[in-house]
């Protein structure tokens, strides 16, 4: 089974969120289920060149507005599966990932690129896998080359969802520029007056899924459908829900060479030295009897600062340490650095994107996780938090609903702490509740045991996505969905 994985960001290369960990993991675990699985990526200027093989393709053929402009494309072996980076500096020699005024031209460009570098390499896909609405290009653009192009006449499509909020709009009078000014593929990537890449690649491919059961379905209603929640229950038929994986090779407290101790569930002793020591780097009292609660997200709405930011106070009050690392809009850096001002003992930040060192120092010194989100489509922290030891607190929606038990005393059982309403006084709660339980050092012990026994590893994640894979093959050839 040949898979071509699509995806704008991949670890260790290019890193924004959990994308990147999903398309940097799964290729290794599918190979490890004995696919041929490789991965595709725009090659950016922030990517470490060293990571890159010798071994260079010269001169794929890309037919890009009217033209074959020919591209060169390097390969790496990085991720354990085969890598491929296009190489367009007049698209990708950007310093960030996205957010520049012709993203849609840029993915469109690597989309188009991704498919001539397959057929130029005349390895023939069963899937293009594409991810999140810089793939719906590939997704559209598939569909219609099935009906003329024989080399694409067998290969189906898998777009996965990992945050349906963003959605790669653009101008509509662009589509002509980028090959798709024709009925019906015009119309389909029209939403509300705008192009949407996203609305393209869910109506286009083959087959859909997103990254938790949860999500699946919270995707279909009014709330968290995006404007797009119609058509995706028109297709929940075609849509599936696979959680992420965590790649333990890399999240490992073990093994872990990052962190000032490694430890195990069979002796946690080493945690306290990386609790000793993730204080010691944020300048606060070496006070090791205090919990500390951390968070580690990108600084967007979806991630449920504002719930923090109304009970910042009390949590202060609590007695307990609070550490967050996040980057992202200015009005939560903002506060962030305004709530460490007026309590700078207690209140530890850092601000911007710290790459991984620290996100793992963070993960294996505190006592809690904090991922109280509006809504959440796998989320990984709360996996890796629960590998380190460290206990989420979480609220119910989406994977974070999926992969985390709200702790019962009377059975012990559960790996975590869980609220449903989205808002700050039934955070509040759970952080209470959460921190009684911190003070019953055999209770927090158990909890800590349950997280850390968990097996949230790729292996079983491969193994659904294999298993999709083989249906779609299997799907009936149509070219209308
Ligand atoms: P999302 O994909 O919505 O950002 P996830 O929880 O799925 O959320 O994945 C977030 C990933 O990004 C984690 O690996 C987390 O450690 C990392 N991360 C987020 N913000 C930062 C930051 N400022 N510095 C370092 N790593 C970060």
């Amino acid at each position: 089974m040949r898979i071509a994985i699509l995806s704008s960001e991949v670890v260790p290369f290019a890193k924004t969120g959990g994308l990147a960990d999903v398309a940097g993991a799964l290729p290794k675990a599918l190979k490890g289920q004995g696919v041929d699985a490789r991965v595709i990526l725009p090659l950016y200027q922030q990517i470490d060149r060293s990571l890159l093989s010798t071994s260079i393709i010269e001169d794929v053929p890309v037919e890009w507005r009217g033209q074959i402009r020919p591209t060169r494309v390097y390969e790496s072996d990085a991720v354990g599966a085969p890598a491929y980076l296009i190489d367009a500096p007049e698209y990708f020699a950007t310093s960030s990932i996205y957010g520049y005024a012709n993203d849609h031209e840029r993915f469109a460009f690597f989309s188009r690129a991704a498919l001539a570098l397959v057929k130029h390499l005349d390895w023939q896909p069963g899937i293009v896998h594409g991810n999140d609405w810089p793939c719906g290009f590939a997704m559209i653009e598939l569909r219609a080359r099935r009906r003329y192009d024989d080399f694409f006449r067998n290969t189906r499509t898998l777009f996965s969802i990992h945050n349906l909020a963003y959605q790669g709009a653009f101008d509509p009078n662009d589509l002509w520029r980028l090959g798709f000014g024709e009925s019906p593929d015009k119309d389909d990537f029209m939403l509300k007056g705008v192009a949407s890449a996203l609305k393209a690649g869910l109506i286009s491919a083959d087959a859909l899924s997103t990254v938790s059961r949860r999500y699946a379905e919270e995707i279909q209603t009014p709330e968290h459908g995006s404007g797009l929640d119609w058509l995706l229950r028109a297709r929940r038929n075609r849509l599936a829900g696979i959680t992420n994986g965590v790649d333990y090779e890399i999240w490992n407290p073990e093994t872990d060479p990052h962190i000032a101790a490694n430890f195990s569930a069979a002796d946690l002793t080493g945690k306290r030295e990386c609790k000793q020591d993730l204080l010691r780097r944020f300048g606060m009292p070496e006070d090791l009897d205090r919990p500390i609660i951390a968070i580690i997200s990108r600084l967007v709405s979806q991630k449920g600062y504002d719930l923090i930011r109304q009970i910042a106070g009390a949590i202060v009050q609590t007695g307990s340490f609070f550490i967050a690392l996040g980057a992202g809009a200015k009005e939560y850096e903002d506060f962030l650095q305004r709530w460490h001002d007026s309590t700078p003992r207690q209140v530890g930040i850092y601000k911007g994107y710290a790459g991984e060192p620290l996100a793992h120092q963070i993960e294996a010194g505190a006592d809690m996780f904090l991922m109280p989100s509006y809504y959440e489509p796998c989320g990984l922290n709360q996996m890796y938090s629960m590998r380190y030891g460290t206990v989420p607190v979480v609220r119910a929606t989406g994977g974070l609903d999926d992969t985390v038990e709200d702790f019962d005393p009377a059975r012990e059982t559960g790996n975590g702490f869980k609220f449903r309403e989205y808002k700050a006084g039934a955070l509040l709660e759970k952080i209470r509740e959460a921190l009684y339980f911190y003070s019953k050092p055999d209770v927090w012990q158990k909890i800590q045991l349950n997280g850390m026994s968990m097996d949230n590893s790729w292996e079983a994640a491969a193994q659904k996505y294999t298993q999709l894979y083989q249906e779609i093959i299997e799907l009936p050839y149509r070219t209308d969905n």
